[in-house]
């Protein structure tokens, strides 16, 4: 009990203490998919989908007193902090989804805002992609009924099926990284089929449509979309130096940030960090922390705020 106030008691005092002298001064926005609401996509996964009307309303309430800064322009700012810029807002998205080209690119170019999107590369080269969370909602969407690893799911009504969804998605992140392909595939091998793979994502060719746009940066997000915590040590440099290097082979522009794939806490460590540095990158993202304070020094562990449908 007197543990709990004194956590509480301490998180007030750094809370006070945030408000009253160390504001934040800039927020990285974390989106994924752009585009409107798609009817039979489960709650869980459409709240990875920002509609372009949300954007816009955002961007007009918040023009008058931020700067919308290219991803450059963050690491500037958090590796020489200064006192008297105005705040920053800046917009990246991940997994490198086609909507970005065609719903989210329009929108960035009339309003003369950059912003940056992080590719896992295995997504861009496969056609269809292998993007396992899209592959589990079809299979979760389209039966009332599971049988999983030797246990059963029911998933009838939509809360049962988000449910199950957070469910599965939990033991495949527990999945080891080495294998992971075939595993996924052995889990699900009673519901899996070609056709459940859904071609959400670009391909190189989308993806230098994206990129011969001055207002757009491109990133890494690794090889396979990973939980970078769970990468043997000697494959994590394969993760993101391959993706790095494939991305500035592709498109002949350096590749000089990372936002890593879930990027919570328990999906990152400071070996990633470590191992993100030596690959060569300047910045690496995580998906949680909030705003940037001017104690925010990190450059591999800069924080990003999930921005949703929600206002
Ligand atoms: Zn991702």
């Amino acid at each position: 009990m007197f543990r709990k106030v004194r956590r509480i008691g301490k998180q007030w005092a750094v809370n006070a203490y945030n408000a009253c002298f160390n504001r934040a001064y800039g927020q990285v926005l974390m989106l994924h998919r752009v585009g409107p609401k798609e009817p039979d996509r489960l709650p869980c996964l459409d709240e990875l989908r920002v509609d372009v009307d949300r954007l816009q309303r955002f961007v007009d309430a918040k023009r008058a007193d931020y700067d919308f800064v290219t991803l450059g322009e963050v690491y500037e700012r958090i590796s020489h902090p200064t006192k008297r810029v105005r705040p920053f807002i800046c917009f990246t998205l991940d997994d490198g989804y086609r909507d970005n080209l065609t719903e989210g690119l329009p929108f960035f170019e009339q309003n003369a805002i950059p912003f940056a999107v992080f590719l896992t590369t295995d997504f861009i080269n496969r056609h269809p992609a292998f993007n396992y969370p899209f592959i589990m909602e079809r299979v979760v969407r389209d039966h009332d009924e599971l049988w999983v690893d030797g246990q059963q799911y029911i998933c009838q009504t939509i809360e049962q099926k988000n449910a199950v969804f957070a469910q599965l998605k939990d033991k495949v992140l527990r999945l080891p990284y080495e294998g992971f392909e075939q595993s996924f595939e052995t889990l699900f091998a009673n519901y899996v089929s070609d056709e459940k793979r859904e071609d959400l994502t670009m391909d190189w060719d989308e993806v230098r449509q994206l990129v011969a746009s001055p207002l757009c940066t491109i990133g890494s997000h690794t090889v396979t979309h990973c939980r970078l915590s769970n990468v043997p040590k000697e494959k994590l440099a394969h993760e993101l130096g391959e993706s790095k290097r494939q991305i500035e082979e592709k498109l002949g522009k350096s590749c000089d940030y990372v936002s890593y794939p879930y990027g919570w806490t328990t999906d990152v460590n400071a070996e990633v960090f470590d191992a993100a540095r030596q690959a060569g990158y300047k910045m690496g993202l995580v998906s949680h922390g909030g705003g940037i304070r001017k104690n925010d020094a990190d450059l591999f562990g800069v924080k990003r705020i999930m921005f949703t449908e929600n206002e």
